[in-house]
């Protein structure tokens, strides 16, 4: 078993990262070489601004390369809880943004000949409990009324139609879910984005940032400095740099991921005969999906623990159990790869976009970004030209996680807290 992610070790590596020293000025320094930092970088760069992108790994390298596979529309959370506190035409803007975060993932693939296997296969949100398919039809009303009318609600006894195992209690389809190849998506953007003009800086962690007299900014990285007219920070979960204002507003939650090896055709049929993204109703619940090889990528919250090769691998293990519950008819079958990574979580999950002191942010996408992060880059280069209004997130406001300085120490309480939620209801 490979503990590396399956989308990285099966895509081609990027080629075109720039060896040129990171010195003297550029318009936009862009940190981060993720979907993010990729997608503003291609679009600024195509607008004809001269563009630095400073990645500290490798382009992809964390959560754009390590996630699991769904491009869904819609939002994490339950359209009627979210508009009880923000209001439901507020609540269903941003449903109708995670939406056209789709649409910009699936016209960028088409516009750039990106070979990913794109396929808007539809996502089902499946009932864990015999009590949550009743939630689910509730939320249906609301959704087939406002956002979704083409949801299709699945009977507990139409279940084993979508998915092949007694662990499911019915379920909603969401016909415009999509699924790619993630590790292929994010090297095809960032050949994008080196073809459009931008320079991709692998290596080049930032260690410093600092306001100069004007608008603009000295960069400082690893591998040199230079001096930008505007900064997007395009940073995820990550724990390094000079940006503890963000890091004190996000909490990395590890999430964990296995791919078996590649199932026969008929064993495929057998457990996703829809091919759909899965999730399930638990707030401890799992993601699954198929591969075009028909290999299943089964993910989940397996420990509220951070991400390395020892932890992924525990949880791995934890992600097996919980498959084989779910699948016994893959009881004998292979575990190819095992992965992990750090989810960018806000405390009320929805991301944030912005800028605050002369700096420009977009992060914070709780897991449910493969689509948000594409969608916000673009827009992020619109609000950076001077576009505000056309940011979907502008006006949330965004307060500090109480008692969040440095390292999570509470995740294994929240985890303690959300098992005995599933547990109760
Ligand atoms: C295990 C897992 C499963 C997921 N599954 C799904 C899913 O199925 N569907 C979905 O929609 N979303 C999913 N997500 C979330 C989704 O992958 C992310 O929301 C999205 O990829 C975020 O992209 P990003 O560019 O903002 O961040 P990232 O991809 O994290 O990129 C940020 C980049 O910034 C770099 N960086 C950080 N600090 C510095 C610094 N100081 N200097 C230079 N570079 C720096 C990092 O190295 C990193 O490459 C999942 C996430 C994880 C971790």
């Amino acid at each position: 078993m490979k503990l590396e992610p399956y989308w990285l070790d099966s895509a081609p590596r990027f080629s075109s990262a720039s060896s040129v020293p990171i010195e003297g000025k550029v318009d936009v320094a862009i940190v981060g070489g993720g979907f993010t930092g990729l997608s503003a970088a291609r679009t600024l760069a195509k607008a004809g601004a001269s563009v630095a992108v400073l990645e500290s790994g490798r382009v992809v390298g964390e959560a754009s390369g390590r996630n699991g596979g769904h491009c869904n529309n819609g939002l994490a959370h339950d359209l009627g809880s979210l508009a009880a506190s923000i209001g439901i035409e507020r609540a269903s803007a941003l449903y109708r943004a995670f939406d056209a975060g789709v649409d910009t993932v699936e016209a960028l693939v088409a516009s750039e000949g990106i070979d990913c296997d794109f396929i808007r296969t539809g996502k089902i949100k499946l009932a864990a409990k015999p009590a949550h398919f009743a939630k689910l039809q509730k939320s249906a009303e609301l959704l087939q009324a406002t956002v979704e009318p083409d949801l299709a609600v699945v009977k507990p006894d139409e279940i084993r139609n979508e998915i092949g195992s007694n662990g499911f209690h019915g379920g909603l389809v969401f016909p415009r879910g999509a699924h790619m190849h993630m590790g292929r998506f994010g090297v095809g953007l960032a050949e994008a984005a080196a073809r459009a003009g931008a320079a991709i800086h692998e290596n080049a962690a930032v260690t410093g940032l600092e306001r100069l007299a004007g608008q603009a900014h000295r960069v400082v990285t690893m591998r040199g400095t230079l001096e930008a007219g505007q900064v997007l920070l395009a940073t995820g979960a990550s724990r390094q740099g000079p940006f503890s204002w963000l890091r004190r507003r996000i909490v990395p939650v590890g999430s964990f991921i296995i791919a078996t090896e590649p199932l026969s055709a008929e064993l495929a049929a057998s457990i996703m005969p829809t091919r759909r993204t899965a999730t399930t109703t638990m707030n401890i619940g799992n993601y699954f999906r198929l591969t075009p090889d028909n290999r299943l990528i089964f993910g989940g919250r397996a420990r509220f623990a951070l991400s390395s090769p020892t932890s992924d691998a525990k949880s791995g293990a934890i992600l097996k159990a919980r498959m084989l519950e779910l699948f016994p008819q893959l009881s004998g079958t292979g575990i190819d790869y095992c992965w992990g990574g750090l989810v960018d979580m806000t405390a009320d999950r929805l991301p944030r976009a912005g800028e605050r002191d002369g700096v420009f942010y977009a992060l914070g996408y709780s897991g449910h970004g493969t689509q948000m992060s594409v969608h916000m880059g673009q827009i992020m280069a619109r609000v950076m030209g001077g576009d505000a209004a056309a940011n979907p997130l502008a006006g949330l406001d965004w307060p500090v996680v109480p008692g969040h300085f440095g390292p999570p120490w509470f995740l294994p309480f929240v985890g303690m807290y959300y098992r005995y939620q599933d547990w109760r209801h």
